[in-house]
């Protein structure tokens, strides 16, 4: 069974598959894994460990001797907040010397509380990798480019006499409010939910909901289009 980190380059993938593939070198080094449980990913093929999976590093015989499947979660070697790994072979024995030094603890794992909401299996995945960007607050707005001294003025392109940042634009700016607005009363939700990220995340607990309702969907879905096209808008 694979994973994501361990399929292979080369097969039966799309175009956009093949090159998404070969960016995973690039990605790894852009990680950060937070250990709690250990109950959120791969023990053998996520990239936890030194920058690579186990599997990277000891091959897949070391799955078996550790008399184990492949399909384990980290927390399988996590006993009361401790590294436990079996010490069958001398790679287990040499991977739990080199573990010491990650921290692993009896706390739940932690979920970046935005997670369901940008990343959910109904997303329009360009809206969701620009909401991810806002939520991240990586866009290159015009505050940032300013600030590095390479355009003269932060005026928002909406010509609302503010000065663009990511709040101001995607959020508070007057000009973009219809947008929102909108978006909003198509999810039936008429009363004001104040003008930042956090009010479209209060609203109506729906970030809590299962996956699979469908008016928490639509909201996910209206936040991110609402973001995408606000952006995509500002850039003509
Ligand atoms: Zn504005």
């Amino acid at each position: 069974k694979h994973n994501f980190w361990s399929l292979l380059n080369w097969g039966n993938h799309s175009w956009v598959w093949r090159h998404m593939l070969k960016l995973r070198d690039l990605a790894r080094t852009h990680l950060v894994y937070d250990c709690g449980r250990g109950e959120q990913f791969s023990l053998w093929y996520d990239p936890w460990f030194h920058g690579n999976s186990i599997h990277a590093w000891y091959g897949h015989w070391v799955i078996y001797d550790a008399r184990m499947n492949g399909t384990e979660k980290v927390k399988e070697v996590i006993i009361n907040g401790r590294w436990s790994w079996p010490q069958t072979l001398w790679q287990l024995i040499e991977i739990q010397q080199r573990v010491q030094d990650i921290p692993a603890s009896s706390q739940p794992d932690y979920i970046v509380p935005w997670c369901n909401l940008v990343w959910f299996s109904k997303r329009i995945p360009k809206h969701s990798f620009c909401l991810w960007l806002t939520i991240r607050r990586a866009h290159k707005t015009k505050d940032k480019l300013l600030n590095w001294g390479l355009i003269s003025s932060a005026r928002c392109v909406f010509h609302c006499g503010g000065s663009e940042n990511m709040d101001h634009l995607f959020f508070e700016c007057p000009s973009t409010r219809d947008i929102r607005r909108d978006a909003l009363r198509r999810c039936n939700i008429y009363r004001n939910i104040g003008t930042s990220y956090p009010g479209w995340r209060k609203c109506s607990g729906w970030r809590y909901m299962p996956e699979d309702n469908f008016p928490a969907v639509l909201m996910r879905l209206a936040l991110g289009a609402t973001v995408y096209h606000i952006w995509l808008e500002r850039n003509m």
